[in-house]
């Protein structure tokens, strides 16, 4: 965990005025706290684990999956392990400079879609451009849990992705 994002380190410090919650407001919280189980994050897991349980049907996404990431070499495996890491930073950079700057950014879950939305978008454009777009349908594809591709080749949003 990112000592960077721990209110009782930076507290400690001397750094941060409390060991509270940036955003909630609860005392004596850790990076623990800040990345895993604070209010403003539940979105983000939520969806996360939403997409995990598919990816690794039938085994379902723990919290120690959510913490550690997932060891495996299957395909949907370290799919899953990339959606993990890439939710981990995302809450570290934005925690990681409200803090610094003492703002609190109101939707972590929406700005973890849109880069996740735009990373598919953009590596879609690419194996179009080399007209390998196979390629992208056997790792973005899979088991159409992010997206798919229908008969003309535009991309639609798999069930979890689709409303955010
Ligand atoms: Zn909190």
């Amino acid at each position: 965990m990112n000592r960077l994002a721990d209110p009782i380190f930076l507290h400690h410090a001397k750094l941060k005025a409390t060991d509270a919650c940036h955003y909630c407001l609860k005392p004596r919280c850790d990076a623990m706290h800040m990345v895993i189980k604070s209010p403003q994050v539940q979105g983000i897991w939520q969806l996360v684990r939403r997409t995990c349980d598919a990816l690794l049907y039938p085994r379902t996404t723990t919290l120690c999956m959510v913490i550690s990431g997932i060891r495996g070499k299957k395909e949907t495996e370290v799919l899953a392990n990339f959606l993990i890491s890439f939710a981990r930073s995302t809450i570290y950079n934005i925690t990681i400079k409200d803090i610094e700057n003492d703002k609190r950014t109101p939707n972590f879950k929406d700005i973890f879609t849109t880069r996740i939305k735009k990373r598919i978008i953009t590596e879609l454009a690419w194996y179009r451009s080399k007209d390998s777009i196979e390629k992208f349908v056997a790792w973005w594809g899979i088991n159409n849990v992010f997206c798919s591709l229908n008969k003309d080749k535009c991309l639609t949003w798999g069930e979890c992705w689709e409303e955010n």
